[in-house]
């Protein structure tokens, strides 16, 4: 199978309203530009809008909103792209238009990035990268403390998915870390909303998958940066062991608890030629090919990944503060690695494996990756039957697999984002890259570990969620789902926005 290409009609994009809300000089039907809203990172999906805006204000996305909400008897779906890193064409707006948010960043009236003068807090654009957000907080010393493992993604484009990664377990997902927000409804309507001023908005779009409207401003606390980091991986044979640890670690969550871990996450180590990988090159080449004897011999080694932050005042103290959490471990005798590098670094580590594969050709190619969230309680059975099933069976991996918990009581039930019910639940990421003509082999494994979860009665959330059937939809959301429907038609009744997402308006 070839790439899914979604034909296309010609959009009319001399609309009178247009004229009358004079942002026709502002759409774009040239074809580059339209080739390059008609793609994204997972190179699988295709559809073809009929113009791009170039926006340089909030009031040209009210402007185009109106024009399809109020002027068109037939309106045209509209998708803000951010940095288009989604996978399954969510960002694109097939016969519609698709919002080119980067553009936003030329014009000095945008929101920018503006630390506030008290230092609590960064004011942000919604297509400003978390890069720039975290390169211009460092420079008054402070952060965010939620952060996702690749920083070149823009703030809208992660605050309606939940934006994941080794903080999560302690300061809950990007969606938790949210102010404050300015966003433009599905009704054309720009409102400001916070947990207190239109919080069913404020509620409804963390997470909401670009259902209910386009974020152009998010408010985001701030924290002192830490100046370095400990970094340290420890191996594990056992997954009992493995996932003992990982519970034990994220047990200790409190945001102030100065001896609880500022990162957690884990990998699997299959049989990759390499124990590192794009994303990664953590071990040393020394170690390489004692590691290797290990994967050969177990087939699969489980990784534990963790990190503290430290600073001036805390660095006679920190070693100390790691010995003692991996006294209390159960990893492999002899397989603890570690770094010691600065908190940017940290932060920003997968930004070198990009420029890398990019520089081979490896990076624009399809990634057919699953995302899932996973109750503890059937994280053995995802092991034994996924892990060490299908994968092995099919020996095909050629990516990172992640694999690591996190705890419900850090997000917001209110809030859009779907995970499952129980208090630790992992999140496990099959992070494929293909080739394009052999992308359908990775398809086909993912389709077999959904119909695994399914015959097992394993209650896995897909992060990410793709679905093409509305039936789907509606199970994906459970309980939410009634909440969801009402909020999409209070927030956009005409059914316009990220149409590529697929659930009301699958095209
Ligand atoms: P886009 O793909 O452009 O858009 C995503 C969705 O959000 C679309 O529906 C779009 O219409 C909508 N949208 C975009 N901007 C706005 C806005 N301003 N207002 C409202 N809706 C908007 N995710 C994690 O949680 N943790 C990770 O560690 C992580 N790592 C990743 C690493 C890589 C290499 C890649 C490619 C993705 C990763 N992701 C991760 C997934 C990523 O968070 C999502 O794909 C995210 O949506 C990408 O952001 P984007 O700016 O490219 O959004």
């Amino acid at each position: 199978m070839s790439m899914i290409k979604i034909s296309s009609k010609p959009l009319d994009v001399h609309h009178k309203g247009m004229k009358a809300l004079d942002i026709a000089a502002k759409l774009s039907v040239d074809p580059s530009a339209i080739e390059a809203a008609s793609r994204d990172f997972g190179h699988i999906v295709k559809a073809i809008p009929k113009a791009v805006l170039h926006p340089s204000t909030p009031q040209d996305i009210v402007a185009l909103i109106k024009l399809s909400y109020h002027y068109s008897s037939v309106p045209f779906g509209i998708a803000a792209k951010g940095h288009g890193h989604s996978v399954r064409g969510q960002a694109m707006a097939n016969n519609g238009v698709v919002i080119d948010m980067k553009s936003m960043k030329k014009h000095p009236n945008g929101t920018g990035i503006r630390v506030s003068t008290d230092g609590l807090y960064v004011d942000v654009g919604g297509e400003q990268l978390w890069i720039d957000v975290l390169n211009k907080t460092l420079e008054h010393g402070l952060a965010p403390v939620s952060w996702t493992d690749y920083l070149y993604l823009t703030v809208g484009g992660t605050l309606s998915n939940a934006g994941i990664s080794g903080q999560t377990f302690r300061y809950g997902p990007q969606i938790s870390n949210v102010l404050e927000m300015d966003v433009i409804t599905g009704k054309a309507d720009l409102m400001t909303c916070s947990p207190k001023k239109n919080s069913e908005l404020f509620h409804a779009v963390l997470g909401g998958l670009g259902q209910f409207g386009i974020v152009t401003r998010a408010r985001i606390p701030l924290e002192q940066a830490p100046k370095r980091v400990k970094w340290i991986r420890v191996l594990y044979s056992d997954f009992s062991s493995f996932t003992r640890d990982q519970e034990l670690l994220i047990s200790r969550n409190g945001q102030k608890d100065k001896n609880a871990l500022d990162y957690l996450e884990g990998s699997l180590l299959m049989d990759q030629g390499s124990p590192n990988n794009w994303r990664s090159s953590f071990f040393p080449h020394s170690d390489h090919s004692r590691i290797i004897s290990l994967i050969t011999k177990h087939r699969i080694i489980y990784c534990l990944e963790v990190v503290k932050h430290y600073d001036y005042e805390t660095e006679n103290t920190v070693d100390k503060q790691m010995k003692q959490i991996l006294q209390s471990l159960s990893y492999m005798p002899g397989f603890m690695f570690q770094k010691d590098v600065g908190y940017e670094e940290f932060l920003n580590r997968v930004r070198s494996g990009e420029l890398k594969l990019d520089s081979q050709g490896l990076w624009e190619v399809p990634h057919p990756w699953l995302n899932l969230f996973i109750p503890k309680s059937q994280i053995f059975d995802f092991n034994n039957g996924v892990f060490r099933g299908i994968v092995l069976e099919r020996n095909i991996t050629t990516g990172p697999v992640l694999v690591y918990p996190m705890n419900r009581q850090k997000w917001d039930d209110r809030m859009s984002a779907v995970i499952p019910d129980e208090e630790i639940f992992y999140t496990v990421g099959f992070l494929h890259s293909g080739g394009f003509n052999d992308w359908e082999a990775f398809e086909n494994q993912n389709k077999e570990i959904m119909r695994f979860c399914k015959k097992s009665g394993i209650m896995v959330k897909q992060y990410l969620p793709h679905y093409s059937t509305e039936d789907e939809w509606v199970h994906h959301f459970g309980s939410k789902w009634k909440v969801f429907r009402r909020r999409k038609h209070q927030f956009d009744p005409r059914m316009l926005l990220s149409p590529g997402q697929g659930i009301f308006n699958n095209n």
